[in-house]
């Protein structure tokens, strides 16, 4: 019986397939109609294919075809982690809360802590991962310049309390990452390491057979620091990345800039003057006759809680706001829109005519596109008033500038001017450069060839294994299923006798066909169910196997079997020259690191 101590402790994988894998000896749960809870193809496929069941939101069991695929998954990871020098280990997964207060994410990421507590009511965490453990464990093991730069990494279990669990494995509860935390003793030096990494994850991705590219990405409240996701382009991803074909440019749209001009300033105007906007409480409202005040010279005032106390967020009226830039802009992800008394509470207005100007109790956080803007139109802080005239640097006291807004389609890429793109994306990795924040705060030291002891400079790197393997599904499928890539099959082959009696000369060719096949290190699965050809076909377009080889009577009678590639016609070959050509096939079908 499993105990708690196994949980997230996977034994290393070695892939022997069993001696003798008959699809009747298996559990390979195929569906023909779509499951209702399943909302994406991916999601769909992975039900139908029989590759993972439902628990409960959020909770899935692999069966063993799924199983199987997650282990190659993580194969490939390991090789290439290998490949680039770090180090598996393996982490516990119930950690003590005290190391999470030490590095202040026991408040900064309280909202996807799973809490237990053991009979004495001591709280423990279940890792959503694991900055805390390793540099802990650096603060013990690691003492000199002479030990550096190390990379150590983990595929274990994750738990995130995700406010909305969904698509299946994409937004799970518990989930399997591929986690790595290199430690450096330079800010240079740990550069070399994060270029390993997103070098690794590239051929990672590739040998999955998965369209994916790198792009900038939001650093967060950790803030400063260097950091991409590996991103697949699919619609159904919850990522929007900004891009320019003309350079190359990609960010996420949370982190992504662009060359639009700002405000234009005007013959600054005289001094603010207030006048009546009855009942208007929209920027359009304000936009059109009789007051006709353009969006562009608008600013539009939001107010947040951050850290208990109201902020004010100033961006144009035409300008949507980023929260993701506006976190790193304030230092914290903790904040919330203000509810509607503390809105009036704190500026004696409604929304709607909102303003900055004069105010000098609360904070000030505007948009640089805004910087210098003159002959602008605000809300007045009482109800049914604007102020127009408005120059921001007269009139408001800007606490911090910041770049805030949402980039849109269209707009100039900063670096070449072209017109941007906007892409949805699934994020399946992540490689970012932390510096020292969790060294100076675990005590992660190392003594330096001058004497002296400094914090580790940090990486830290994790690629959602679970959802690598759905963004899979999700970018190869068509009509009638799955369409494996090789590398990740859970069998590369599928024979289909199309009749199973034990002793005919058909079974006979298929048993000898698998065990050849097998003998040459091909995962081969054979399909001797007692069903009509129809059914067995479409079972095997359907869980996606890359290559099936049709045996039939009426081929048989001519010397051939059937090959045929998932997405291909089919190749009617002699019995003898089947082998070679299956694998032939296989080379020419395996993706490889670009
Ligand atoms: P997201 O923005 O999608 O919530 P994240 O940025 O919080 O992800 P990281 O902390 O960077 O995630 O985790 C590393 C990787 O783990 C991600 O790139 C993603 O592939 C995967 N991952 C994160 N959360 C989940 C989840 N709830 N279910 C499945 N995979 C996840
Ligand atoms: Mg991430």
């Amino acid at each position: 019986m499993p105990d708690g101590n196994s949980i997230g402790k996977r034994p290393c994988p070695v892939h022997t397939s069993p001696p003798d894998m008959k699809w009747t000896k298996s559990l390979i749960p195929t569906l023909k109609e779509t499951p209702a809870e399943a909302e994406i193809v991916s999601h769909k496929l992975l039900l139908r294919a029989g590759l993972i069941r439902k628990l409960t939101g959020g909770l899935y069991t692999f069966l063993p075809l799924g199983l199987r695929t997650l282990h190659k998954i993580e194969q490939i990871i390991r090789e290439e982690m290998n490949r680039a020098g770090a180090l598996e280990v393996l982490m516990p997964t119930f950690q003590p809360s005290e190391i999470w207060q030490q590095s202040g994410r026991y408040e900064t990421a309280a909202d996807v802590l799973y809490k237990v507590r053991d009979r004495a009511k001591k709280e423990w965490i279940l890792s959503p991962t694991a900055e805390e453990v390793i540099t802990s464990l650096a603060a013990g093991e690691i003492n000199s310049y002479r030990q550096l730069p190390i990379n150590f990494y983990q595929v274990s279990i994750k738990f995130r309390d995700e406010i909305r669990p969904r698509f299946g494995l994409m937004r799970a509860k518990e989930f399997i990452m591929k986690d790595a935390y290199s430690f450096d003793v330079s800010d240079e030096a740990a550069m070399g390491s994060y270029r390993k990494m997103y070098d690794a994850y590239k051929r990672i991705f590739d040998r999955c057979g998965l369209k994916n590219f790198p792009v900038e990405a939001d650093t967060g409240v950790i803030g400063g620091n260097y950091s991409h996701e590996f991103m697949v382009p699919a619609e159904t991803g919850e990522n929007d990345v900004v891009f320019c074909e003309g350079c190359g440019y990609a960010a996420n749209v949370e982190k992504a800039a662009s060359g639009i001009p700002k405000t234009a300033p005007r013959e600054i105007g005289p001094a603010i003057e207030k006048f009546a906007t009855p009942g208007v409480v929209t920027i359009e409202a304000l936009s059109k006759a009789p007051y006709s005040v353009p969006a562009n010279r608008q600013i539009k005032t939001l107010i947040y809680i951050a850290d208990s106390k109201p902020i004010l967020v100033l961006v144009r009226g035409d300008d949507q706001l980023n929260e993701a830039k506006l976190a790193s802009a304030i230092g914290t992800t903790i904040f919330r829109p203000a509810e509607a008394q503390e809105i009036s509470d704190a500026l004696g207005a409604h929304p709607g005519s909102l303003g900055a100007v004069g105010v000098t109790k609360f904070s000030v956080y505007a948009d640089e596109r805004l910087r210098g803007a003159n002959d602008m139109t605000t809300g007045a802080n009482e109800d049914g008033f604007h102020f127009r005239n408005v120059s921001i640097d007269r009139d408001i006291q800007v606490t911090k500038w910041a770049d805030l807004r949402t980039v849109t389609k269209g707009e100039p890429c900063a670096k070449c001017g072209k017109p941007l793109k906007i892409q949805r994306a699934i994020e399946v990795g992540h490689v970012f450069k932390l510096g020292t924040n969790y060294s100076e705060k675990l005590n992660a030291m190392f003594l330096a060839e001058d004497g002296q002891r400094y914090p580790c400079v940090m990486g830290c790197y994790g690629i959602g294994v679970t959802r690598t393997l759905q963004a899979v599904i999700e970018q190869s499928n068509d009509k009638d299923g799955i369409v494996w890539p090789v590398s990740v099959a859970p069998y590369t082959v599928c024979i289909t006798p199309l009749s199973v009696a034990p002793d005919s000369a058909v079974m006979k060719l298929a048993e000898q066909l698998y065990s050849d096949l097998t003998a040459r290190g091909v995962d081969v699965i054979l399909d001797d169910r007692d069903e009509r050809p129809g059914v067995k076909f479409k079972d095997a377009d359907l869980v996606g196997f890359p290559i099936r080889i049709g045996i039939g009577e009426k081929s048989l009678a001519k010397g051939e079997v059937e090959i045929k590639p998932r997405t291909g016609a089919v190749q009617p070959v002699k019995p003898e020259e089947a082998v070679e050509r299956v694998l032939s096939l296989i080379a020419e079908l395996t993706p490889r690191a670009s």
